[in-house]
């Protein structure tokens, strides 16, 4: 490369528009398209596939040369926009997916404009998502001076809350040495926990089996006699219990644990409490019964919970509370020379978050929960809460009042589990059937349940996090699988 050539590229161009003019008028079309698609949502259908066709476009071969940002818009307006997951739809129930908010699609505009980084340093992001986390600490009871952070998700924030507990049952000094030739840490959780508990323990080195399994009652609650007999028969065997995961809205039915009884376990063994709220902790809003349900959630010691599943945040967005927020730090705290703080600077602003959790660089996401929380206000939040919570109950009437459809665990939250049955089928073809009939419900682009196992048997499993759904979606979502059901079950 000759020097003439060299100096050109080190000058003057940057990756701004040429044209200011011309690309606000592409920037505000755009918006125009998604919040068109955002208005129009409930006339399409909640998924599609994508097509074989689109698949192969999007394999396009490495962009070497750019292309006008039109081009790139009018392929994300035909190309990706239509194959969303589909859950901003009314009658997506699938899985536990938050429904998102247009004031939430504007935050994330807002966020890019900043694109702070949120690790740590002294400037407008940090003191947002100090104030969410205050705001959180208030509503679940935390005592003042406890700390958090917000994360991608609840699988990382448990991740943050069992380190913290395990540097709270072996040291900080665990950091440095590794395991040595302390007894085998154990912990505990119901056999309805998530899955994202396991994956937090197998991550931690301690390998899920030490993530003791226990029974839960009919309640779908975890055992508490069980859960004192495993701890007992562990510490009899040598090993060293240090924590024990309650969870508020078990993701299959939605059943959660006796905090309370929790709690008091914990402190009979010194263990450390922490709870898995991910979408539960939010019937903390509610009104009664479900309120009920997050009862005790201030005796944790650490909380997970998410933004992005029942306070309808944007994805991704979770959070972690740990009571205490110096030991939370002695948990993550890592600062070479580079990052050092200086008072009074751009590098002051302590507590850093990097200090908080795993990653060094950090989105705002906090933006999109404050535009959320301060928009609609925890009274609307906490009424779209239990309107979701009756509608699940709602759900579960109707299918009491059909002979062909049976309800297969109680509804104590905003999930119900069902299934079509006919009266001459075995429970195999059963669970195929009603397999099927959740594939054509997807495929039709009608509605979006999924599918679980409850007691062995496969359930149609509805789980409303939504704030577009109406009681009507739910009419039809029944009148749609007795109707498949009728069909498929004449069929065979
Ligand atoms: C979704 C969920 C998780 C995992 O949370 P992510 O935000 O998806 O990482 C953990 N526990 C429960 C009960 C959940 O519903």
């Amino acid at each position: 490369m000759d020097t003439e050539n060299k100096t050109g590229n080190l000058t003057e161009k940057t990756l701004d528009p040429e044209d200011w003019s011309a690309f606000r008028r592409s920037a505000h079309n755009m918006l125009d398209t998604c919040l068109d698609h955002l208005e129009s949502l409930p006339q399409g259908p909640v998924w599609q596939p994508v097509p074989d066709a689109v698949k192969q476009q999007i394999a396009a071969p490495l962009p070497s040369e750019g292309l006008p940002l039109d081009e790139v818009l009018s392929d994300f307006t035909g190309k990706v926009l239509p194959y969303a997951t589909g859950n901003g739809h009314p009658r997506f129930f699938g899985w536990v997916h938050g429904t998102g908010t247009p004031a939430g699609v504007l935050a994330e505009m807002c966020a890019a404009t900043m694109n702070s980084n949120c690790g740590g340093r002294d400037h407008g992001a940090i003191y947002i998502e100090r104030q969410i986390i205050e705001w959180c600490r208030q509503i679940f009871s935390f005592p003042e001076g406890a700390g958090g952070i917000l994360t991608t998700g609840t699988s990382t924030a448990t991740l943050i809350g069992l380190v913290t507990a395990r540097t709270w049952k072996l040291g900080a000094g665990f950091r440095k040495s590794g395991p040595g030739t302390e007894p085998q840490l154990a912990a505990y959780a119901s056999e309805q926990a998530h899955s994202a508990n396991a994956k937090a323990v197998e991550v931690m080195g301690l390998g899920s089996e030490w993530l003791r399994r226990i029974p839960a009652d009919e309640a779908h609650g975890i055992d508490a006699e069980a859960l004192r007999r495993a701890i007992e028969d562990d510490i009899r065997n040598g090993y060293q219990p240090f924590c024990v995961i309650g969870t508020v809205g078990t993701v299959n039915t939605g059943g959660s644990d006796d905090l309370r009884k929790l709690s008091e376990i914990c402190k009979q063994y010194e263990l450390w409490l922490h709870v898995d709220g991910a979408f539960g902790a939010w019937a903390r809003l509610a009104d009664q019964p479900w309120r009920n349900l997050a009862e005790g959630i201030e005796e944790a010691d650490s909380l997970a919970f998410d933004f992005h599943k029942w306070m309808y945040v944007q994805y991704d967005a979770g959070c972690v509370l740990i009571k205490d927020a110096a030991l939370h730090r002695a948990a993550f705290a890592a600062r070479p020379d580079y990052l050092q703080h200086v008072e009074n600077s751009l590098g002051g602003g302590d507590p850093w978050f990097c200090d908080l959790g795993i990653d060094l660089s950090r989105s705002f996401r906090a933006l999109k929960v404050w535009f959320t929380l301060r928009h609609y206000g925890f009274e609307e939040l906490g009424r779209q809460i239990t309107g979701n919570c009756r509608q699940a109950r709602y759900l579960a009437d109707l299918v009491a009042r059909r002979p062909e459809l049976e309800l297969l665990a109680p509804v104590s939250l905003n999930i119900c589990c069902f299934r079509y049955i006919a009266s001459d089928m075995p429970d195999e073809r059963l669970d195929e059937l009603n397999r099927d009939i959740v594939v054509r419900l997807q495929g039709s682009g009608i509605a979006a349940p999924s599918t679980t196992r409850v007691q062995s048997r496969l359930a149609i499993r509805v789980a409303i996090t939504n704030h577009r759904t109406r009681l009507s979606d739910l009419e039809l979502l029944c009148n749609e699988v007795l109707r498949l059901g009728n069909a498929l079950s004449s069929g065979r």
